[in-house]
């Protein structure tokens, strides 16, 4: 059989009934996977990892079998082809992977408990059971599940349960669907539960470790969620109901299982008395996405993983398009334009990155294309440049005709691109596949030439590019009328600049709004002419502007000398977007300086100056009926002051400190990370990051332990930065879901930066044998290819990553990383010196 024919093609499934008796004292799993199909061949392959294949029968006969691990199947030889039965009779050890049936430790009064849950996204179903793991290989799933069950315990899955016999729990039979959703969890838990306005049913699973209050938002969301996608979408949610459960260990976010969606506990749960709404934005945001998928890609799912932007692209934009309705005050678009917009234009202007569309076959491949700045932001930017050409009239009547068409079954593309094509009678996919098809994305420089208004695209790039004269279907959204709607060509010629300013009256412009996918590159003169009327730009205008400078001067197109004299202006903005970019860019200048160097001390000063009035403004409390924006930005601002070492800052975070002592999770959440943080930088000691760790393993609030954690590792002390490392591999004190975090941290921590880096060349292997098998090993490279920015730690990574190049999954993101380093190496060495002067100069 050849390695890349798919087992759907040789056997289709059409139910299982699964039993599975899973014993957590023994740590092992023991099932029955049987399975009706259509056997196109006699030599059929059933999909399976880790498991012991005690027997197998086709129609009540047993027969030949073989394991092969090396493709993960059961090689069955039938005696015939056609309807078939087929038996499987296996054992599995249950492993603490976060992968297939996994187990989540928490503790409630010190005393250890677990909660059994599943993650089967991308590969893992044929962990737990085997089966054709294929998302084509849709069928409906009766399950049955038994387990070492206590007093006070429940189990829920994809469908309601119906009965339980001799302590074996039988759920409804599901709807037809892939195995990669198929979900169930059991243990102690809490719950609450409302009903939508058509009768689905919500709810919101929890361990009894956290108080019941924290459930409600959540509920709240999804409940409003749902009820918004059954309008927009035209179809109704097709299950009895809608469970979303929170797992105390949890790799991903959160994933889409139908019916029963999983979470992490940060994501889910929060303390309605005292959450910052920019945590509260962020679960909001996260539930709408997984709700959205109900719909697109559990009820219609991409037939193959080449097209999981088809899923994760659509949930990505509609999580905002749904927060926006039923959250309109939150103004939820900005966030987009400062968390999904940078993220896709930062990695998508590195040469060699994946396209949107990508081909994949080997497992590990498929688990290395979740790029979530590419399938997830740049995706979700292109289907928002989508629906601002169709509007939402002809994109809801699209979707309804893509949902009709497809439910219960699989979709390309194609399919979606015909129905809205269908729907707005714009040739939709072939504006799209310019964009989906090719990596990368265009500059569009707008200059006058000879008198002439003169446009031009080029692909971008930060570092090393190879440019093969990629073109783009550019919709440009000027304010000029002399623009054309769609800019394919190479260059263009609009006409005589004066004439052109004169009638229109205003600066010109191009990517008004920022939706679409690419950068401007103004010349001096027009770039002038909008920023001499920049108190007329609105909030994201300036965004825009300030994002495409950096993004320009990262691709060595102009200096970062030249953004530095800008910055001051931006810095007077009461817009949280603004606010936020500028310091983004702040952020990027302190890499051209050595820490505690005498032009750091001139950075401090210059930083100081650029927060000192907003400081004054905004202050550390938050005021009664102030704007969101003010309360979003805030903590950037004193952070900010706090970096500068503003002693009045310093002195009234420790106050807040001081009065909050005895319980200090009362600390005002938007500002509790400063004030710890402050208070460990300012004031720390041993004793005080004994407390603070004590403090981490006690609390289940999740913003507070993020908080803390942020506090830990800023210390600057070098024995407690040993500490913190030497806890990396404790479970029970740092979860693996969260060790990323704080090496981040630590990393990021100039007085960290090399320990962390030393922990992680030595323990290279114990990671890849603990996370190896997830889509989050990747990006611990992406991690620390975001710190470095210096030749030592440039040729001390390439020494280290570059013989492991051609481990599979890995390839591209070393290929990426080592041009990236590289680009911001050369970077420093050719500007330090007239960026330096640009800051000691900057007024
Ligand atoms: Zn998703």
């Amino acid at each position: 059989m050849s390695e890349s024919k798919h087992f759907y093609e040789l056997f289709q499934p059409s139910h299982y009934d699964v039993f599975i008796d899973i014993n957590r004292q023994n740590k092992t799993i023991k099932g029955t996977s049987t399975i009706t199909g259509d056997a196109k061949e006699n030599k059929i392959a059933i999909h399976q990892k880790y498991l012991k294949v005690s027997s197998v029968e086709a129609n009540g006969k047993v027969v030949n079998f073989s394991l092969d691990n090396a493709n993960e199947a059961i090689q069955i030889e039938l005696f015939q082809t056609g309807q078939t039965v087929i038996k499987i009779d296996y054992t599995a050890p249950l492993t603490d992977t976060m992968m297939g049936i996994y187990p989540s430790y928490f503790q409630i009064n010190g005393e250890k408990k677990q909660l059994i849950g599943t993650q089967f996204e991308t590969t893992a179903a044929r962990q737990a059971f085997p089966c054709v793991d294929e998302p084509e290989a849709k069928a409906t799933f009766s399950l049955a599940i038994k387990f070492d069950e206590q007093p006070g315990e429940t189990i829920i899955a994809n469908m309601p349960e119906n009965h339980v016999e001799n302590g074996v729990h039988y759920f409804d039979e599901t709807l037809r669907m892939s195995t990669y959703l198929v979900a169930f969890a059991f243990g102690e838990m809490q719950n609450k539960q409302t009903t939508t306005k058509s009768g689905v049913k919500i709810g919101v699973f929890a361990t009894k470790a956290h108080q019941a209050k924290e459930l409600d938002f959540a509920l709240d969301i999804a409940k409003r969620s749902i009820e918004f996608y059954e309008d927009f979408y035209q179809t109704p949610y097709p299950l009895p109901h809608s469970w979303q459960l929170a797992l105390p260990d949890f790799s991903a976010g959160a994933m889409e299982n139908w019916g029963l969606v999983t979470y992490r506990e940060a994501y889910l749960l929060l303390d309605p008395d005292n959450t910052s709404l920019s945590t509260k934005q962020q679960a909001a945001t996260v539930i709408a996405h997984e709700l959205a998928h109900q719909w697109f890609g559990d009820l219609v799912t991409m037939k193959w993983w080449d097209d999981l932007w088809l899923n994760e692209s659509f949930a990505n934009m509609m999580e905002y398009v749904c927060i926006d309705a039923i959250e309109p005050d939150w103004h939820i678009w900005e966030l987009f334009q400062i968390s999904e917009a940078p993220a896709a234009l930062q990695r998508d202007a590195i040469d060699g990155v994946q396209s949107v569309h990508v081909q994949v076959e080997d497992p590990a491949e498929i688990d290395s294309i979740f790029d979530s700045a590419i399938v997830y932001a740049k995706g979700a930017r292109l289907l928002v440049m989508v629906r601002s050409l169709l509007g939402d009239d002809a994109l809801r009547s699209g979707l309804k005709q893509y949902f009709d068409a497809h439910k219960y079954h699989n979709a390309t593309g194609t399919n979606l691109w015909s129905a809205l094509g269908d729907a707005s009678g714009l040739d939709v996919g072939k504006i799209m596949n310019s964009w989906l098809e090719q990596p990368g994305y265009p500059v569009v420089s707008a200059s006058v030439i000879d008198g002439q208004l003169t446009i031009s695209q080029k692909q971008f790039f930060v570092g090393n590019g190879n440019d093969i004269g990629r073109k783009w279907q550019i919709p440009l959204n000027s304010n000029y009328n002399a623009a054309p709607k769609i800019f394919t060509e190479e260059k263009m010629v609009l006409g005589n600049y004066k004439e052109l300013r004169k009638s229109a009256g205003i600066p010109f412009r191009l990517n008004v709004g920022n939706n679409s996918h690419f950068i401007v590159n103004y010349d001096d003169q027009l770039l002038n002419d909008i920023l001499d009327e920049d108190n007329k730009l609105d909030s994201i205008s300036q965004l825009q502007i300030l994002q495409d400078l950096r993004l320009l001067a990262e691709g060595k197109q102009i200096s970062y000398a030249k953004i530095v004299p800008l910055l001051p202006r931006f810095a007077k903005s009461n817009s949280q977007i603004v606010s936020a970019t500028m310091y983004r860019i702040a952020d990027k200048l302190e890499e051209f300086l050595v820490p505690d160097s005498p032009e750091e001390k001139y950075f401090k000063t210059f930083i100081n100056r650029l927060s000192f009035d907003q400081v004054k403004r905004l202050g550390w409390q938050p005021k009664d009926n102030e704007t969101i924006d003010d309360q979003l930005m805030r903590p950037g601002v004193l952070n900010a002051s706090l970096y500068a070492k503003n002693p009045q800052t310093i002195t009234d975070a420790h106050q807040i400190y001081t009065n909050q002592l005895s319980d200090l999770s009362k600390i005002s959440a938007a500002i509790r990370p400063l004030v710890l943080m402050s208070e460990m930088d300012n004031y720390g000691s041993a004793e005080l990051f004994e407390q603070f760790f004590k403090l981490y393993q006690k609390t289940s609030d999740a913003s507070y332990k993020t908080a803390l954690q942020l506090a830990i590792t800023s210390t600057k002390d070098s024995a407690l930065i040993t500490k913190i490392i030497d806890e990396f591999k404790n479970a029970d004190v740092i979860k693996p879901q969260d060790l990323r975090g704080w090496f981040r941290n630590v990393l990021n921590n100039p007085k960290g930066e090399q320990a962390a880096w030393g922990w992680l060349r030595d323990n290279w292997q114990w990671l890849e044998d603990t996370v190896g098998g997830d889509m989050e090993f990747t990006t611990y490279i992406t991690v620390v290819a975001s710190i470095f920015h210096t030749s030592k730690r440039l040729k001390e990574f390439k020494e280290f990553f570059e013989p492991k190049i051609n481990t599979p999954g890995l390839t591209r993101e070393i290929k990426m990383d080592l041009n990236l380093i590289d680009s911001k190496v050369q970077l420093i060495e050719s500007e330090k010196e007239s960026v330096i002067e640009a800051i000691k100069t900057a007024r």
